[in-house]
């Protein structure tokens, strides 16, 4: 039969992809089916009048070992590129103007971001105890770190990373290894001044340089596997539903139906739950259950000498104490080359998420004025902007909150209730590219049909 597959994957973002590769090596028979035109998903670059746009991540971290792994698997290995070293800072923006995180002791005193009680608080953290094995991000911050670094830092780090709410995500489904650390070093401080040190000692190869991206952006990453596999992918393919038959599954798409032994799921939780609804209905409830958040990102460039602050950084992050309606930028020309014209700088800002949802009801235009109002203060820009494309992201951000632990065990169960479904996604193991890829090499490890 022409449409019998060893695996059909649902899904040509990331996940989907990665899976797709790891099957290609396993020799396995499979087919990818994905809804749009192209495949990537968030994974997306594009460039505009010499902009380059990236629709998702800007960037991976050094020490995403899958990420890493993934693009040197592909052959893209000669494409990588760290981040300048003038882009090494972060910002955190506190009463009107953004202060540098410090990186030392030493810089952490001279710092004007915490107060002087917030910064011997700190210093307490050795000495407080273990806490409760399941606890909010905000209950475990004030409680290990104090209120006030909470409040600041924790806070602004959390949206940078999510955009949700820290009183509400949990502290073990979004930062397992934060747990881990005061559960086995007691204390997260003595961990960072005293470990944590000496690995960084290890794998510092003398620059500053935390980030990594692809020359054409991160979407290089999605094109060239699209490319590579372009015979077992089916663009235009939205799947509507699957059913159960005696040898495996029937997935149903507008382009006919697909039938397989086993099928990879590899979309957000609610679509994966759309799509299983009507055969597996108590599996799509609990998909049903994980929220997303809504964001949208707004480019913009302007002429060099119309922004006066260096952009020395990765860019700023603001708390949901401070009163901005934007949740950060990210200093896209300052962070790798090529993104923009030469005598051009360029901004990534991110709005939305939980406590911010209202602003993306606004038209575009009122919220780039926003944007500009928050924005022309704290870079101190000045000017017309040469550049502006703003993008609304639905459910872009899978959130962890309190339950999600529950969650993820009742999901575990589904899956072997029913055998032959796998689910891959960043709502599973984290939200990066890094822990999708990670959850797509594993489920293909799990597939021996
Ligand atoms: C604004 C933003 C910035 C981010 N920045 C970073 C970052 O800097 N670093 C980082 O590591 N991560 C970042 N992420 C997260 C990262 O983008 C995701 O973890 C990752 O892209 C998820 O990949 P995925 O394949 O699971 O999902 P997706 O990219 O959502 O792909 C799912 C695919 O399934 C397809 N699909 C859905 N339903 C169907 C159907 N019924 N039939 C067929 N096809 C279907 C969709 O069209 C899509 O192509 C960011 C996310 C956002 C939103």
């Amino acid at each position: 039969m022409n449409n019998y597959y060893d695996v059909v994957i649902v899904g040509g973002g990331i996940g989907g992809l990665g899976v797709l590769h790891y099957l290609k090596k396993k020799n396995f028979k499979v087919i990818l089916l994905e809804k749009s035109a192209r495949c990537g998903g968030l994974v997306q670059s594009a460039t505009d009048r010499n902009h380059l746009l990236e629709i998702g991540p800007n960037a991976f971290l050094k020490s995403y070992k899958n990420t890493y792994d993934f693009i040197c698997e592909v052959g893209l290995a000669d494409q990588i590129i760290s981040n300048r070293p003038e882009a090494y800072h972060r910002y955190i923006f506190r009463n009107g103007k953004i202060h540098p995180l410090p990186e030392d002791p030493i810089s952490f005193f001279k710092s004007d971001l915490l107060s002087f009680a917030a910064k011997c608080r700190l210093f307490l953290e050795p000495f407080v105890l273990k806490g409760p094995s399941e606890e909010s991000i905000k209950d475990f911050g004030n409680r290990r770190f104090g209120k006030e670094v909470t409040e600041v830092i924790l806070d602004a780090m959390v949206k940078g990373i999510c955009t949700g709410d820290i009183s509400q995500l949990d502290i073990n489904s979004m930062f397992p290894k934060l747990k881990d650390i005061e559960k086995n070093y007691r204390s997260l401080l003595l961990f960072l001044l005293f470990f944590k040190k000496r690995n960084v000692q290890k794998t510092n190869d003398g620059k500053k340089t935390f980030f990594l991206s692809l020359k054409k952006g991160m979407g290089d990453l999605s094109h060239h596997v699209h490319n590579k596999y372009r015979a077992e992918i089916q663009t235009e393919c939205l799947v509507t539903q699957i059913s159960k038959e005696d040898a495996g599954y029937q997935v149903y798409t507008e382009k006919g139906i697909f039938y397989a032994k086993e099928v990879v799921l590899a979309t957000r939780a609610m679509e994966a739950a759309s799509i299983i609804k009507n055969t597996y209905p108590d599996y799509a409830d609990i998909l049903y259950r994980i929220p997303y958040a809504n964001v949208a990102t707004v480019t913009m460039s302007w002429k060099k000498e119309e922004v006066l602050h260096p952009l020395d950084g990765f860019g700023f992050l603001s708390s949901s104490k401070e009163k901005l309606n934007i949740l950060g930028a990210l200093f896209s020309s300052s962070l790798f080359p090529n993104r923009t014209p030469e005598d051009e700088k360029m901004i990534k800002v991110y709005l939305g998420g939980p406590q911010k949802e209202e602003m993306l009801k606004l038209s575009d235009q009122e919220i780039i004025e926003l944007v500009l109002k928050d924005i022309q203060p704290i870079l101190q820009v000045h000017g017309k902007y040469q550049y502006v494309k703003l993008r609304r992201i639905e459910n872009a951000i899978p959130l962890f909150n309190m339950g999600h632990k529950q969650i993820k065990e009742q999901l575990s169960e589904m899956a072997l209730k029913y055998k032959g479904i796998y689910l891959v996604g960043n709502y599973l193991e984290g939200i990066s590219v890094d822990a999708t890829i990670k959850v797509a090499r594993t489920v293909s490890e799990q597939i021996n049909n």
